[in-house]
């Protein structure tokens, strides 16, 4: 039997699925232990590698959350809300460390992940990427250094497929931003502007949503005062980046407490 750290990936046939499959075979250490698709997906019983453009890894892709989740020492869910949820409760009662990166939750979704902490490592990532995690802290400390008369707004644009706005990252971002600030964002959130908005209220966090084409992931983070302007950004130009964290994470798991942690703990920007 080898050591190495048994993985199993949900969303087996999705666009991260595939990048998380990949990632995992070419990670020294991790072997990937099961693939889960959607129950009745055409990927079912199609080998999770050859499927992946790796090769064949003699692993086929089944249905059965429960039971490949028994199975593995950790497991990678991008997936939907719904889903997301079902697997952090799997994984607590599996005591399997999670990584969910899955976005889109509904703050009482969200709490199942407290719940899952209690009982297992769990990640909680609306993105994976070194890059992104960076822009949330050096957001964060701008917000905390740049007084209320820089107005904050955070643009963001993803691919014409993507089912939830603001982003997950956009969010994290908000997040963020308001900690600095000392706020709550739910008091400062001005997702939608559409007609006659009147004047922008003053310590607003506003959002603004592009989709379209294949974009994989573009953030912007803008601090606007009279006189200047500040622009904090990212771009993704692969999912590679996302499935990279995704691992990574997965791997800093192992022998770790029962708790929930993020990226920042991940890459050591907090212990
Ligand atoms: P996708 O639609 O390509 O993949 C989702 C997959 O989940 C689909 O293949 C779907 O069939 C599958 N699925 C549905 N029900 C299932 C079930 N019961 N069991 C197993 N699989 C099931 O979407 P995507 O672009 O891969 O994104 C997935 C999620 O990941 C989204 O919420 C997205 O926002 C998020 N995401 C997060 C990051 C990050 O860094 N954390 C990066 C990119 C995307």
């Amino acid at each position: 039997m080898s050591g190495d750290l048994k993985i199993g990936i949900l969303g087996a046939a999705g666009r991260m699925g595939q990048m998380n499959i990949r990632q995992v075979a070419l990670t020294d250490g991790c072997v990937l232990a099961g693939a889960i698709a959607r129950k009745g997906s055409e990927a079912v019983g199609q080998d999770a590698g050859l499927l992946a453009g790796v090769g064949l890894l003699d692993v086929p892709i089944t249905e059965d959350a429960a039971k490949m989740i028994s199975n593995v020492d950790v497991v990678v869910d991008f997936t939907l809300p719904d889903v997301a949820v079902e697997v952090a409760q799997l994984a607590s009662q599996a005591k399997v460390a999670l990584i969910a990166g899955t976005t889109g939750l509904s703050p009482e979704q969200e709490t199942e992940y407290h719940k899952a902490a209690q009982y297992v490592p769990v990640v909680r990532a609306a993105n994976t990427s070194v890059g992104v995690t960076l822009l949330i802290a050096l957001a964060e400390q701008a917000a905390k250094l740049l007084d209320i008369e820089y107005d904050i707004e955070v643009l963001e644009m993803h691919h014409r497929h993507k089912i939830d706005a603001p982003s997950g990252t956009a969010l994290a971002l908000g997040e963020g931003l308001a900690r600095g600030r000392g706020v709550e964002l739910a008091d400062v959130k001005q997702a939608v502007r559409d007609g006659h908005t009147g004047e922008r209220r003053p310590g607003d966090i506003g959002f603004a949503t592009l989709r379209g084409g294949d974009v994989a992931g573009e953030h912007e983070v803008i601090f606007a005062a009279e006189g200047e302007r500040i622009t904090l950004g990212h771009k993704a130009s692969s999912r590679q980046v996302f499935a990279a964290g995704a691992i990574r994470a997965a791997v800093w798991t192992w022998r770790k407490s029962p708790g929930l942690y993020t990226m920042r703990h991940v890459l050591g920007f907090e212990d």
